[in-house]
């Protein structure tokens, strides 16, 4: 039985694999429709009176994007990576200005990109994530056309946040920039393969590495076990504050300011880890232009002040960055193609291979999941065991009584504990979870 759109947006929602991106809102010319907050993230509240476009049905991360014929579409040939995907070139790298590198995630390099952009006249305005908007403990997508206002979106948002319900309000006669999370770069690709007019008024597509977001509860918790009262409000919120790779900061009306590691806020992973993180097999934002992560790397890490991986997919990105290089916007230095992988290798299994096999967990287990119309050629069966465990941890995690001893352990302890058992986890895992992935191979769906 076929569904109409309405109702398979719906379902998308019901069963739970909705990311909360707003596309199917964003595709209602009408404007009728809207996104709402739920503490899940972001859901899509469809007007009974209008309808999405079929198209919805082809690129809505809850449902389905067809990860091949897309790059066929869009590339013209499938990558020789499917675990980093069509690269023109990777660079290790940051932003020249200080100021701007030190208030960014890693390096800066988004934010300077689409400064740049912006002030070569290459676009008139960008689309992009800030936190603070509407209050400071929410995020919201804005359109700016001011190098001080992209600036100010500058770091990551961890929670999700609706990106694409922006698009029934762009002007088409416009050129934009937009930062994009991987699945709403693919969306965006696949529009503009279809010629919906206000995603090709979108020329640059800009995005982050993208492993793990977790549910705005997740904020509410930290709070709570910092022991700060619910009465006692947020007036500001930085995920990457500080010297790179930056801490989780939070200052309240009372003056209290809470300050976490990256590292140790992570433990708020396993108790709220978003499903869309879960499901997704998108890592390097594989249609995004530009696509920048944190270059974790010894070397790097041991000077602070923030260091970025940063991947072109295309002749022109590398172009621009090789023009902002000369002109000392940004210090890139040429690496490797495994460099994109090299430094990630952690994270790029959980979406290769552990998405893949936590989709099919689920259709097993008779729930919905989202179909990328590919799958890992070989998985071995110590992966899959290893796969069994971390989900063990995210379901148990989400149980009333797992976030019930969260909440009565203070921070001092949950923090370096959990990266204790992070890092001898990763130890054990290392080996099974490194095994075959260099060697990674695809099994494309039949249409
Ligand atoms: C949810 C999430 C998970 C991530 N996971 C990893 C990871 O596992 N490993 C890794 O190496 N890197 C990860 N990153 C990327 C990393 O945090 C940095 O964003 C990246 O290194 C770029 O740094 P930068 O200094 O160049 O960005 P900045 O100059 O700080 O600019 C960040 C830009 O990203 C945009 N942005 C922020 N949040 C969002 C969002 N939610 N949706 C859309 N746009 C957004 C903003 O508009 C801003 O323009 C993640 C990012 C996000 C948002």
């Amino acid at each position: 039985m076929s569904l109409d759109v309405n109702e398979l947006i719906q379902l998308v929602v019901k069963k739970g694999t909705c990311t909360g991106c707003g596309l199917c809102v964003g595709l209602d010319e009408s404007g009728k429709s809207s996104m709402r907050d739920t503490p899940l993230g972001p859901r899509p509240v469809i007007d009974k009176n209008h309808t999405i476009p079929e198209l919805i049905s082809r690129c809505c991360a809850g449902h389905e994007i067809n990860y091949p014929l897309l790059y066929l579409n869009h590339y013209g040939k499938y990558p020789d990576s499917w675990l980093t995907g069509i690269i023109s070139r990777v660079y290790t790298g940051f932003c020249m200005d200080e100021k701007i590198r030190r208030n960014s995630s890693s390096g800066g390099v988004l934010t300077a990109v689409l400064c740049s952009l912006l002030e070569s006249d290459r676009i008139d305005a960008a689309i992009v994530v800030t936190q603070g908007v509407p209050e400071p403990e929410k995020a919201s997508v804005v359109i700016v056309s001011s190098a001080a206002d992209i600036q100010a979106a500058s770091q990551s948002v961890y929670v999700p946040v609706s990106t694409l319900d922006i698009l029934s309000k762009l002007d088409p006669a416009k050129r934009y920039a937009m930062t994009c999370l991987p699945e709403q770069a693919a969306a965006l690709r696949l529009l503009q393969k279809h010629g919906h007019e206000k995603a090709l008024s979108i020329r640059y597509i800009l995005g982050p590495y993208t492993g793990t977001a977790i549910y705005p509860a997740a904020i509410d918790t930290f709070k709570r076990i910092n022991g700060i009262h619910k009465s006692d409000r947020v007036v500001s919120l930085k995920w990457r504050a500080g010297e790179w790779p930056g801490y989780l900061e939070i200052i309240t009306q009372s003056g209290k300011v809470l300050r976490s590691p990256k590292v140790y806020y992570n433990f708020l992973i396993p108790f709220f880890v978003t499903n869309a993180s879960l499901q997704s097999m998108d890592f390097a934002n594989e249609f995004a232009d530009l696509a920048v992560g944190d270059a974790w790397s010894p070397e790097f890490e041991s000077q602070g002040q923030g260091f970025s991986v940063v991947v072109s997919r295309n002749e022109a990105m590398t172009a621009l960055l090789e023009d902002l290089q000369m002109k000392g916007v940004l210090s890139l230095k040429a690496e490797p193609v495994e460099s994109a992988f090299s430094m990630h290798g952690h994270m790029i299994d959980f979406k290769k291979r552990g998405s893949y096999i936590r989709n099919q967990t689920r259709r097993k287990l008779g729930m919905k999941a989202p179909d990328f119309g590919y799958k890992p050629a070989r998985i071995g069966f110590k992966r899959i065991m290893v796969e069994m465990v971390i989900s063990t941890i995210f379901v148990l995690g989400k149980t009333p009584l797992f976030r019930l001893i969260l909440f009565l352990l203070p921070e001092r302890i949950i923090g370096p504990l959990f990266n204790n058992l992070r890092l001898r986890w990763k130890k054990i895992s290392k080996k099974t979870k490194r095994q075959g992935l260099e060697s990674y191979e695809v099994i494309i769906s039949e249409e």
